[in-house]
């Protein structure tokens, strides 16, 4: 019975008499999203519909799980509201069968869509949507909130290209000095005391140390295209997770600078004790690079120093230009991917063909598009197939 269909009762009927449901927006395990219209001001926002029906598929007390994970989620946007990077919660209503959570609408959709449609971003794209997740960050963890979610699906963007974070599904509020063992979160944003804590019954647990983790393979994502920690198989990911392995040797990284990397290697380290803190990174010279004046008065010198810059820039381009091979039909043949704006092609491309198949497959596995044998994209489809490896533990 779908839920269109399902006679609504108290909560639903309200808000039945106030919204129209319509067209689906994104899936979740338990949840719809879609978007749904106010009757009378007849403007769009996104309903996160909760099914928390009786039926074969779960028991009373997953029924009740659901029910008190709810519970906490809308606990926490209530909490959390009126930050300008957080989805704001509209209106609430609650059911025998359903929860209905009405959020303003992002019509952009999530940040992943944006990434697989640009395959990368810039530093500079990367910087304004890191500062606003960050500060985010810091005021969630100032109040001792930790996310436990955060990827690219969980970040939405408004018209203005403004990140908004949501999914508050994990979050919890933790007592000062309080420390999580729950496993829970994507696994290739987990942190690694995460998993250990899976491993070890008796770990001493983890805090809000984990959504920098996730927040710097979110950074290396951006700039990289694809994750820093990937493999067909689950159970070797997160290996590299544990020991800290990953590297920026993909060509992506050629152009980036040392300083995006020395943030995103303070962000990614095992030990949470040594990890930057989300002030520490707002501080990481990254932040503070291209702050342009809005008012620059006359300077002769700096005007020297422009023109002094043009022309070594003109130099070195000449340069460049006089030494480098030319591409002729043969180098392309031979080796396509070693061309850069080729390479670019080729990986618009291929998103452009299997983006959508990534998103389906719910293994975050946007590295396999950078595999580019048909033979390795066959086998991650294989793999798909034994390991449903999405988020929820
Ligand atoms: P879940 O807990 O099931 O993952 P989310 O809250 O993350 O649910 O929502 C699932 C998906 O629905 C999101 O990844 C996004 O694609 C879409 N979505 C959620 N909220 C909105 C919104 N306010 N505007 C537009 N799309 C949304
Ligand atoms: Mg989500």
């Amino acid at each position: 019975m779908t839920i269109e269909e399902e006679i609504p009762e108290v909560g639903a009927q309200e808000f039945y008499d106030k919204y129209d449901p319509k067209e689906i927006l994104g899936r979740g395990v338990s949840s719809v999203v879609r978007r749904c219209v106010d009757k009378r001001s007849t403007q769009s926002y996104a309903v996160k519909i909760i099914d928390i029906t009786p039926s074969d598929k779960m028991s009373t007390e997953e029924i009740e799980e659901i029910r008190e994970a709810t519970e906490k989620e809308i606990d926490i946007l209530k909490k959390v509201c009126g930050q300008d990077n957080i989805i704001q919660l509209k209106d609430c209503y609650e059911s025998n069968a359903f929860f209905f959570l009405v959020f303003d609408l992002m019509k952009r959709g999530e940040l992943f869509d944006y990434l697989t449609e640009k395959v990368t971003l810039s530093e500079k794209e990367t910087r304004n949507i890191m500062r606003a997740l960050m500060e985010v960050v810091q005021f969630l963890h100032d109040q001792n909130i930790v996310h436990r979610d955060l990827k690219p699906e969980n970040i939405l963007l408004d018209d203005e290209m403004n990140i908004k974070l949501t999914d508050f599904g994990f979050s919890v509020q933790i007592k000062e000095g309080e420390r999580l063992k729950e496993v829970c979160g994507t696994p290739g944003y987990l942190a690694p005391e995460i998993i250990e804590c899976s491993m070890d019954p008796g770990h001493i647990g983890y805090g809000t140390a984990v959504d920098i983790w996730s927040s710097g393979v979110i950074m290396y994502t951006l700039l990289a295209g694809s994750p820093p920690f990937w493999h067909r198989k689950q159970m070797l990911m997160l290996r590299m997770i544990l020991a800290g392995k990953y590297d920026f040797s993909s060509p992506e990284w050629e152009d980036r600078s040392d300083t995006v990397k020395d943030l995103i290697s303070r962000m990614l380290v095992v030990d949470p004790k040594k990890r930057f803190t989300a002030r520490d990174v707002l501080n990481h010279s990254f932040f503070s690079q291209y702050v342009v004046n809005e008012v620059r008065q006359f300077s002769p010198y700096r005007r020297f120093k422009v023109i002094c810059m043009t022309v070594l820039a003109t130099m070195r381009i000449y340069c460049n230009y006089r030494r480098a091979k030319p591409v002729t039909k043969e180098v392309i043949k031979s080796d396509p991917y070693a061309v850069k704006p080729i390479r670019k092609l080729i990986d618009a491309c291929a998103f452009k063909i299997y983006g959508h198949w990534v998103k389906k497959g719910q293994t975050q596995n946007r590295a396999a598009l950078f595999e580019n044998t048909p033979k390795t994209i066959l086998l991650s489809i294989a793999a798909e197939a034994d390991e449903p490896a999405h988020s929820i533990w």
